[in-house]
């Protein structure tokens, strides 16, 4: 059975419920306090028309997702996929609230998901379905209230899109609606890099805490997007050796290490990562499984399952994607002594910068990238050492001591703000 076979019957909502139990019940959380955090405040779904190229009408099926605002407003990215699922989305929202709380930024957590494989639309079918789905989500959206971001196969195009559709209707324009725009259009410098940059923080804080030389390390990293691509630029910058990337037309493996910007052309010229030469082809479910130190999740949910969890040769895995790993996974990874920097942590790079792009949208300003990246770097390694400060105190894996602090932090705000009327 493939990886995305096992991923499809995997829920990603119970998994995220289930990750809230295992903290609520030790953190010994209010009852009330429970029930409140474990369901979305509220879930929107949509179903829209698109004019296709062909004359047609076609109808399309979108969500957006506000699981707690208690922190600040909701704030998630809308993912273009033909496997999203409402399910999907609250649990992506779920994770944003965790999220913002692990890295300490005012805001709550929400998500928008569109049932749509945006490789078979054209450009303008592409522009009319993102237009019309966010004018569909207006009535919860807005700078002081909901604000989205790229994910899985929406990019800065497409969040140009979002904004001035929303500015249309307001008649001005409002660069603070959306994040992850063109810089041209108020986004924020180093925000395309961060999500990753923020990723190999971690990784580096991770490898100084275990003891491991980062230059002599060898790295595997799954999915070769925004998050993938990207952080195995870093992590090679950072003197380690990529050994097999993929994406999801499958992978390719060298133990002698692959030249990563010569793979991103490759990719760039091919469409897949798949027949670059000097390199073997593998699957993605093998991808999981090679000789290496540190291997980084950069694509969908539920991946490394009970199924495969045993035979992870790393001894680091970095979660760039969200919900890479499943509850039961992650038992058998903490027994087996593999260090797990948890996605609520390792990939919280991306909306450190998307609130950074967002203060300079209010503010009317704009900030160096120099600025930008030291102040991610503050914030990643902050919240890395207090993490794994709780997770050394009350011997727990990273993923708990996450969320340890995390839902406190939520449940604190709430608490303090009281139960309305
Ligand atoms: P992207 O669309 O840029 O890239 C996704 C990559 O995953 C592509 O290379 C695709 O080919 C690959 N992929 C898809 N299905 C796959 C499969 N079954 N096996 C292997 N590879 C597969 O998306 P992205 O923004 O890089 O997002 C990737 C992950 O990172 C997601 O889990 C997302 O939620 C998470 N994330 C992204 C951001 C961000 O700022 N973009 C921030 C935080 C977390």
């Amino acid at each position: 059975m493939t990886t995305e076979h096992v991923a499809a019957r995997i829920n990603a909502w119970e998994v995220a419920q289930r990750q809230f139990d295992l903290a609520a019940d030790r953190l010994g959380l209010d009852a009330g306090m429970r029930l409140v955090l474990r369901e979305p405040r509220r879930e929107l779904t949509v179903h829209f028309p698109v004019h296709m190229d062909d004359g047609s009408v076609a109808v399309f099926a979108g969500y957006r997702v506000q699981h707690n605002l208690g922190r600040g407003p909701a704030k998630g990215g809308i993912r273009y996929h033909q496997d999203v699922s409402l399910d999907e989305v609250k649990a992506l929202a779920m994770w944003m609230t965790w999220k913002c709380a692990v890295v300490g930024i005012p805001y709550g957590g929400g998500k928008g998901g569109v049932i749509v494989d945006p490789k078979q639309l054209s450009q303008k079918e592409l522009e009319g379905l993102t237009r019309r789905f966010f004018t569909e989500i207006e009535v919860l959206v807005g700078p002081e209230k909901d604000i989205p971001a790229p994910d899985v196969n929406t990019n800065s195009q497409i969040m140009a899109w979002m904004m001035d559709t929303y500015s249309m209707h307001a008649g001005y324009t409002v660069p603070g609606v959306v994040t992850g725009k063109p810089i041209s259009l108020g986004g924020s410098e180093g925000r395309n890099e961060a999500t990753a940059r923020g990723c190999v923080y971690t990784i580096v804080e991770a490898a100084r805490h275990l003891g491991l030389d980062l230059t002599t390390a060898r790295v595997a990293v799954q999915g070769f997007g925004n998050a993938g691509s990207i952080a195995a630029r870093l992590i090679s910058e950072e003197g380690a050796t990529v050994v097999a990337v993929s994406d999801s037309t499958g992978g390719i493996h060298d133990p002698s290490g692959l030249d990563i910007a010569k793979v991103i052309a490759w990719k760039q010229e091919h469409g897949t990562v798949q027949g670059f030469p000097g390199a073997s082809d593998v699957s993605n479910a093998e991808l999981l499984e090679v000789d290496c130190d540190v291997l980084i999740p950069a694509a969908l949910e539920s991946q490394i399952t009970s199924r495969n969890a045993a035979n992870i040769k790393a001894r680091m895995i970095a979660e760039a994607a969200n919900g890479p790993t499943t509850p039961d996974a992650d038992e058998i990874l903490f027994k087996n002594g593999v260090f797990l920097i948890p996605d609520i942590l390792c990939n919280a790079g991306g909306v450190t910068v998307s609130y950074f792009e967002w203060v300079q949208d209010l503010n009317r300003d704009h900030w160096s990238e120099v600025v930008v990246n030291a102040k991610l770097k503050e914030i990643m390694v902050k919240a890395f050492a207090e993490t794994l400060d709780v997770a050394r105190r009350d011997d727990v894996n990273m993923r708990t001591a996450a969320y340890l602090l995390a839902v406190k932090r939520v449940a604190d705000a709430m608490e303090l703000r009281g139960l309305y009327p």
